[in-house]
C-alpha cells in the first residue's frame, strides 16, 4: 500500500480519508493550519475503492465511518456509493461529512443516491447570507454556491435518517441565523469551534 493515511481513528469513529479536492476554499480550513488535524492528510493520489476498502479493518466496531478528507467526499460520489454499500452490508453507521454542494458538482440532485447508504449527513452551513458565505467559504461556485447548499440540505431531510448543519464559529457569522435556518429545514444543528492547532 502506498505510503499515504486514507483511514485514520479519532474517538470511537474511523474517518476516511478520500480526496484532498474541494469545491471550497474556506478561511478556516485546517489545510491551512499549521498541524491540521495531527495526521498529515496530503494525499500523493486519491486511493481506489479496494485501497480504501483495506484500510477499513473492521466496519462494526466503530460507531460511526465518517467521510471526510481534506477536500470534500461527494466529488468522488461513485467511490463514495461503493465503499457505503459494502459497508453497510457489514453493519457499518457511515456519516458524510460534505460542503452540501453535489447539486452544482453534478448539475442535478444526487440524495436518492445516498438513501439508504448513509445514516447521518453533516453539512457545512457555515454563513447565515450567500454573501457571508462567498467571503468566508470562497466557493469556486460564487454566489450561487449558498443556495445550493440550502437546496442540498432540504433535499436531504426525510431521505437521510439524521441532517446536521454544521457552522464554524469565525468572526461575522451569525450564529443564531444559522441555527435558525437549520431548525426551519427541519435539520440539527451544531456549532463548531475554530482550532488554529
Ligand atoms: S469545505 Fe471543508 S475541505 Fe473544503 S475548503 Fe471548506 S473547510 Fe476545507
Amino acid at each position: 500500500m502506498a505510503d499515504q493515511i486514507v483511514s485514520y481513528s479519532l474517538g470511537q469513529n474511523l474517518y476516511l480519508n478520500i480526496t484532498n479536492r474541494c469545491t471550497n476554499n474556506c478561511l478556516f480550513c485546517i489545510r491551512h493550519t499549521p498541524r491540521g488535524i495531527g495526521y498529515n492528510l496530503w494525499l500523493k493520489y486519491e486511493p481506489s475503492p479496494e485501497e480504501i476498502l483495506a484500510a477499513i479493518k473492521e466496519p462494526a466496531s466503530y460507531q460511526e465511518i465518517v467521510f471526510c478528507g481534506y477536500g470534500e467526499p461527494l466529488l468522488r460520489l461513485d467511490t463514495v456509493k461503493k465503499i457505503a454499500s459494502h459497508l453497510k452490508k457489514k453493519d457499518a453507521k457511515i456519516r458524510i461529512n460534505t460542503n452540501g454542494q453535489a447539486g452544482l458538482i453534478y448539475q442535478k440532485n444526487i440524495v436518492s443516491d445516498l438513501k439508504d447508504l448513509v445514516d447521518i449527513i453533516c453539512i457545512s452551513l457555515n454563513a447565515h447570507s450567500a454573501s457571508s458565505y462567498l467571503k468566508i467559504c470562497r466557493p469556486v461556485y460564487g454566489e450561487k454556491a449558498y443556495q445550493a447548499v440550502l437546496d442540498f440540505a432540504r433535499s436531504c431531510v426525510g431521505q437521510i435518517p439524521r441532517v446536521i448543519l454544521s457552522v464554524v464559529d469565525w468572526p461575522g457569522v451569525d450564529v443564531e441565523k444559522c441555527r435558525e435556518i437549520a431548525r426551519k429545514l427541519g435539520a440539527e444543528f451544531r456549532l463548531r469551534k475554530f482550532s488554529e492547532n
